[in-house]
């Protein structure tokens, strides 16, 4: 018998994806959680039945989430980073010997332990010594923050269940303050292609274009995401991402990338018609 997992990208469009083994189900307080082991997209992470982390593609995300503003800014020193329990937002980070502080902020401490079990290839940095873990709602733990962060990176669930809320405007408000002077926010921006994801991301930017003296998209391609076509929001009091990028001193860090590399982080923030023509009209 062949066991497959099926993602529903849309109400019309399924993805399915060959199981090998079924290796964790269970509720936590917030969401459904399971891992299994495929043949083409090794082991995944599925929250209420949505794919969110793989072992084949999750380099092409954590590299554009990390790198694209660390490059920006090499100076980065304190980053926080919501929601992101898999860990490989986190891994991405824990790379930098510049950084000092990583303070993690995820809802669902089962998401954790569970990475840790059953997805060590993204969780096996959340033990690094500058990491500090809150379990809490980011949404909360933001607000009063004032001046405390070089860079915010919200790598959320889509906007609905426990991660509503960081879709907000109170919220993006929150981190404006939460941010020091020359600090950046990196946003789960979620795609332009079908409509469900392509309203939020609307409705995302035009509250994040209210606040930030900056703020664009950049795009990337996630195989097993709806569509394959996936945007971060990158939101910055005083760096632009391509004039004021410091790509030399970022070269000197030395690190080895499998997507990220200075010209996909020009290259990136250059959009589709459409999806330009979308940002316009908000
Ligand atoms: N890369 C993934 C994607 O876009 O599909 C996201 C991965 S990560 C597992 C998302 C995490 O955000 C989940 O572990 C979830 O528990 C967490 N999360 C959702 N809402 C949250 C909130 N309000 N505060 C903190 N963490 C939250």
């Amino acid at each position: 018998m062949e066991l497959w997992f099926t993602d529903k990208h849309t109400e019309n469009v399924h993805f399915s994806i060959k199981i090998k083994e079924h290796l964790y189900h269970g509720k936590s307080k917030y969401q459904s959680i399971d891992f299994f082991d495929s043949y083409e997209f090794g082991k995944f992470l599925t929250l209420d039945g949505y794919m969110m982390v793989n072992e084949k593609d999750e380099f092409i995300y954590h590299d554009m989430m990390v790198h694209v503003p660390m490059a920006t800014n090499p100076l980065i020193k304190k980053v926080l980073v919501i929601g992101g329990g898999d860990g490989g937002t986190v891994r991405e980070l824990t790379r930098y010997s510049s950084v000092e502080v990583i303070d993690m902020v995820e809802i669902d401490e089962q998401v954790v332990k569970l990475s840790q079990q059953y997805l060590p290839q993204t969780a096996s940095k959340l033990i690094d010594p500058r990491v500090k873990i809150y379990y809490d709602d980011g949404l909360s733990f933001v607000s009063g923050l004032d001046n405390t962060y070089d860079l915010i990176l919200v790598d959320s669930t889509d906007s609905m269940g426990p991660g509503e809320g960081l879709f907000s405007k109170a919220f993006y408000d929150n981190c404006y303050q939460a941010l020091t002077e020359d600090g950046i926010l990196v946003n789960q921006h979620e795609s332009p292609y079908y409509d469900k994801e392509a309203k939020e991301m609307k409705r995302s930017h035009a509250k994040i274009k209210k606040l930030f003296p900056i703020s664009m998209v950049y795009q990337f391609h996630m195989p097993t995401y709806p569509s394959g076509h996936w945007l971060f929001g990158f939101a910055s009091k005083k760096y632009h991402p391509i004039d004021n990028a410091g790509f030399d001193a970022w070269k000197e860090f030395g690190l080895k990338t499998k997507y990220y590399n200075t010209n996909i982080h020009k290259g990136s923030f250059l959009l589709p018609t459409f999806v330009q023509d979308m940002l316009d009209e908000v």
